[in-house]
C-alpha cells in the first residue's frame, strides 16, 4: 500500500486532511482502499425536453439566466433558466447561494436531480452539479458515480476529485500481489485495474469484476494471518498432550447435583480426548442457552489441573465471571481446587496474591475478564483456556490470552448459532462440538407478544409468580448501542415500579453505568431472593443463571434482534415449572410478526435462521455483538464461496511454503500487516 500522507495529493491542504483522517484515511493506499458505498448510473445524459416529472436524470446544460429568493429566513432558492439544443428548463438549489459564483453564465454543466415542473417547463433539483470543460471533467456525470461513506465537511465532489487524483497518481506503480496462478484459476482483474474500477466504473459488469478480485484478496489475507498466525504461535511448540487419566473428571462428574445429559457426555468425550493428543486444541462450543457449557468447560479444566497444568477461563463482564467463579468453586471445591478471580475491580492485596499465585504456579484455575490478558499475568504451566460467550471478544484477544503458556488447548464457547462452514472459516481452524439437547425438565418459557395496552396484565402475571415465591427480571434495551441512554430508561423504570407498580416488592435495578462493587451487590441479592424484581439493562443478558426467576418482561422488544432476546429469555426457564416472557412492542405489523417466531420457537438455531432470513445479514451479523470480523468489501455469509475458496488456499499456500516464491511475497507482507492490525 501507498504509504504516503495523503496531503501529498494536489487538491488536499492540511485541514482536509485532518478531516479525511476522522474517515481513518491517512495515506494515499488508505484513500484508494476507501470504497464507495452506492454509485448512481448517470451515464445517459437526458434532454431537458424528453424529461419525465419525478425521474432523477443528469442532463448537460447551458446556463441562461439567473433568480435568487428568500422565501423564508431559512430559506432561499436559487433558480437558473437552462437550455440545451433541443428544449428550456430550470434548474433549482436550496440555500446554496454561493452555486451561482461557481456557475457561468453561458457556461456548460451537468446537472444531476429529481424533476419536477415550473412554469410548465421541467424544474431539476439539483442534487449534483459539475462545470463541464473543467478539469474534473466527466468526473460527476456522464458515467457511474461513486458515493462516499461520509462525514461533515466533506464533499462527495471533492472525495471523487482526490480519489481519482490518487489513481491517476500512482498508476502503474500499485503491485500485484496475487500470484498468476491465483488471478488465472478464478478470472480475476489485476489489482491496478480492480481499485480503478470499484471507484469508477465504465460499466457495472466492471464494478462486479472490481469487487469480486477485491473481496476474495481481502479474504484471502484474512485467512493467511489466521493460518500463519496460528503456525508462528505453535512453531516449534508441540502442544500438550493432556493427562489420559480422567479419574479427577469423574470423581468431578459423580459429585454434581444431576446427571450429564446425552449432549454434554458426548461433547466432554470430544473435548478430552482431543486434549489428549499432542497437537494444542483448538475447539468451538456450540450450544444454545442453557444447555450446559459451563459444566463441560469445568470438567475440560479439571482434566488439565489433574495432570499439573493450570486453566484459565476469561468471560466478557465481571458480573459473569463472578458467576462462573463461584459456580467453579462450588463445583470444584469437593476436589480440593481452589478458584481465583481476576477482574479490574479485585482489590490490590487480593490481586498480588493471585498473580504470584499463577506465576508460581500454586493456583490451577483463574476465572477472569479481559483483565487476565494483561501484560503483568503470568503463568506458571497454562495448559487450557477457556473462552466464555466468544463473540465479545475479538481474534487478537484470543490470541493474547493463549499466547501466555506454550500452546495451550483452547475451548471457546458460544451461544450463538453460527452455520458450520462460516465458523470454520472466520476462526481458522476450529472443531466444532455441539450441545444440541437441554438438560431435563427444562420447559419453553411461554412467550407473549403485548402492547401497551395490556401492561396492567403483564404486571399481574408478574404479581402472581412473586406471589409463588417466584422473581421477575425487567429489561430496558440498549438504545443507540449506548449503556448510558439505556441506563437512564432503566433507572426511570425502577422509579416507576418501585413507586407505582410495586410498592410493596423490594426492586433492584442493575446497568453498566453502576459501580462494579454495586452490581456485583444487586446481583447476589437478588440470587439470594432478597430482590422480587430486577429492572436492568441488556447486561444481564450474558450467562446470568437464577434459577429462581420465573418472568422476564422486556421493553421495546422491537429494537432487539430475535437472536439477542432469546439469548436474554434464557435467563428465566431454568427452574422447574413454567416460565414466562413478555415482549412489549409497538403497533408495528412487521415488528410483532417477528417477535412472534420467539413465541412459537424454543430453538435458538431456529430462531437465529429465521432473523437471518427476516432481516438480513447486514442487520443479523451488523451488530457488535456478532464476533465476525469486519471487512471492508465482503460480507456473510453472502460471501461464503469466496471466503472458503480463500480459505483453502490460504492453507495450500502454507503447507506448500509457497512463501518462498518471489510472487507469494506481496501477499506474505500483507498478512503480516493484517496480523500486526489484529494483534494476532
Ligand atoms: P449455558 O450453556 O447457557 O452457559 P449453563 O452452563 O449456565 O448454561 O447452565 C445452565 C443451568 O443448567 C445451570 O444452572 C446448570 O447448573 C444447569 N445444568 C447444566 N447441566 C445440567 C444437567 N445435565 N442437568 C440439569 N441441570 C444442568
Ligand atoms: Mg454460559
Amino acid at each position: 500500500m501507498d504509504k504516503r500522507s495523503v496531503a501529498a495529493l494536489k487538491y488536499v491542504g492540511t485541514q482536509r486532511a485532518v478531516r479525511l483522517k476522522k474517515l481513518g484515511i491517512k495515506t494515499v493506499g488508505d484513500l484508494l482502499w476507501y470504497f464507495p458505498r452506492r454509485y448512481e448510473d448517470r451515464r445517459l445524459l437526458k434532454g431537458l425536453a424528453t424529461l419525465v416529472p419525478g425521474e432523477k436524470a443528469t442532463v448537460r446544460v447551458m446556463i441562461k439566466g439567473w433568480e435568487e429568493r428568500e422565501v423564508r429566513p431559512n430559506l432561499r432558492l436559487l433558480r437558473a433558466l437552462v437550455e440545451d439544443g433541443e428544449g428550456r428548463g430550470y434548474a433549482l438549489w436550496f440555500n446554496q447561494p454561493f452555486v451561482r459564483r461557481r456557475l457561468k453564465l453561458g457556461g456548460e454543466v451537468f446537472l444531476t436531480g429529481k424533476v419536477n415542473y415550473h412554469n410548465f417547463l421541467p424544474e431539476i433539483q439539483v442534487t449534483d452539479y459539475e462545470v463541464a470543460g473543467s478539469g474534473e471533467d466527466g468526473l460527476h456525470a456522464g458515467r457511474i458515480v461513486p458515493f462516499y461513506p461520509l462525514t461533515g465537511g466533506l464533499s462527495q465532489r471533492w472525495l471523487r476529485l482526490i480519489v481519482h487524483q490518487a489513481l491517476k497518481e500512482t498508476a502503474g506503480k500499485i503491485p500485484e500481489i496475487l500470484p498468476p496462478s491465483l488471478c488465472t484459476r478464478y478470472r480475476l482483474i489485476p489489482r491496478c485495474r480492480a481499485l480503478e474500477y470499484i471507484h469508477f466504473p465504465p460499466d457495472p459488469a466492471a464494478l462486479h469484476q472490481a469487487r469480486r478480485r477485491l473481496k476474495y484478496e481481502e479474504l484471502l489475507i484474512w485467512e493467511l494471518a489466521l493460518v500463519l498466525s496460528r503456525r508462528e504461535r505453535e512453531d516449534g511448540r508441540p502442544g500438550i498432550a493432556h493427562t489420559r487419566d480422567n479419574e479427577m473428571v469423574r470423581r468431578f462428574i459423580a459429585a454434581l447435583p444431576f446427571n450429564l445429559t446425552g449432549a454434554q457426555e458426548r461433547v466432554l468425550g470430544e473435548i478430552l480426548a482431543d486434549m489428549e493428543k499432542p497437537r494444542p486444541m483448538a475447539r468451538l462450543l456450540q450450544g444454545d442457552v442453557g444447555s450446559g457449557k459451563t459444566v463441560v468447560a469445568a470438567a475440560a479444566m479439571v482434566k488439565a489441573v489433574g495432570g499439573g497444568w493450570q486453566a484459565a477461563l476469561m468471560a466478557p463482564t465481571e458480573v459473569l465471571a463472578e458467576q462462573h467463579g463461584r459456580t467453579l468453586h462450588r463445583l470444584l471445591a469437593p476436589l480440593g481446587i481452589p478458584v481465583a478471580v481476576l477482574t479490574g475491580n479485585t482489590p490490590r492485596a487480593e490481586r498480588e496474591a493471585i498473580l504470584s499465585g499463577l506465576i508460581t504456579g500454586r493456583l490451577p484455575l483463574v476465572v477472569g475478564t479481559h483483565t487476565l490478558i494483561q501484560e503483568n499475568v503470568d503463568f506458571k504451566a497454562l495448559g487450557l483456556v477457556v473462552i466464555d460467550e466468544q463473540h465479545r471478544f475479538g481474534v487478537g484477544q484470543r490470541a493474547a490470552l493463549q499466547a501466555k503458556g506454550d500452546a495451550p488447548d483452547l475451548l471457546v464457547m458460544t451461544a450463538t448459532p453460527i452455520p458450520r462452514t462460516l465458523a470454520l472459516a472466520i476462526y481458522g481452524d476450529l472443531e466444532i462440538s455441539l450441545l444440541d439437547e437441554m438438560p431435563p425438565g427444562r420447559q419453553p418459557v411461554t412467550t407473549y407478544v403485548l402492547t401497551e395496552k395490556q401492561r396492567a396484565k403483564a404486571y399481574q402475571l408478574i404479581r402472581k409468580e412473586i406471589a409463588r415465591g417466584h422473581q421477575a427480571y425487567v429489561i430496558c434495551p440498549l438504545i443507540d448501542e449506548s449503556e448510558g441512554i439505556a441506563a437512564e430508561a432503566a433507572t426511570a423504570m425502577y422509579q416507576k415500579l418501585k413507586e407505582e407498580v410495586f410498592p410493596e416488592y423490594k426492586i433492584g435495578l442493575l446497568h453498566g453505568r453502576l459501580k462494579p462493587s454495586v452490581k456485583e451487590e444487586v446481583m447476589e441479592s437478588f440470587r439470594r431472593g432478597d430482590l422480587a424484581v430486577l429492572v436492568a439493562t441488556t447486561v444481564v443478558e450474558v450467562g446470568v443463571d437464577v434459577p429462581n426467576a420465573t418472568v422476564m418482561l422486556i421493553e421495546g422488544a422491537e429494537r432487539l434482534g430475535l437472536a439477542q432476546l432469546h439469548q436474554l429469555r434464557g435467563r428465566v426457564g431454568r427452574g422447574p415449572g413454567t416460565s414466562y416472557c413478555l415482549l412489549m412492542a409497538g403497533n408495528d405489523g412487521a415488528a410483532r410478526e417477528r417477535l412472534k417466531i420467539l413465541a412459537t420457537n424454543s430453538d435458538g438455531f431456529a430462531i437465529a435462521e429465521a432473523d437471518l432470513r427476516l432481516r438480513g445479514p447486514g442487520e443479523f451479523f451488523g451488530t457488535r455483538q456478532h464476533g465476525l470480523p469486519e471487512f471492508r468489501l465482503a460480507t456473510l455469509p453472502d460471501d461464503l464461496r469466496i471466503l472458503e475458496h480463500a480459505r483453502e488456499d490460504a492453507h495450500r499456500i502454507c503447507q506448500e511454503n509457497l512463501w518462498q516464491q518471489p510472487e507469494y511475497y506481496g501477499l506474505y507482507l500483507a498478512a503480516k500487516e493484517k496480523m500486526d492490525e489484529l494483534k494476532l
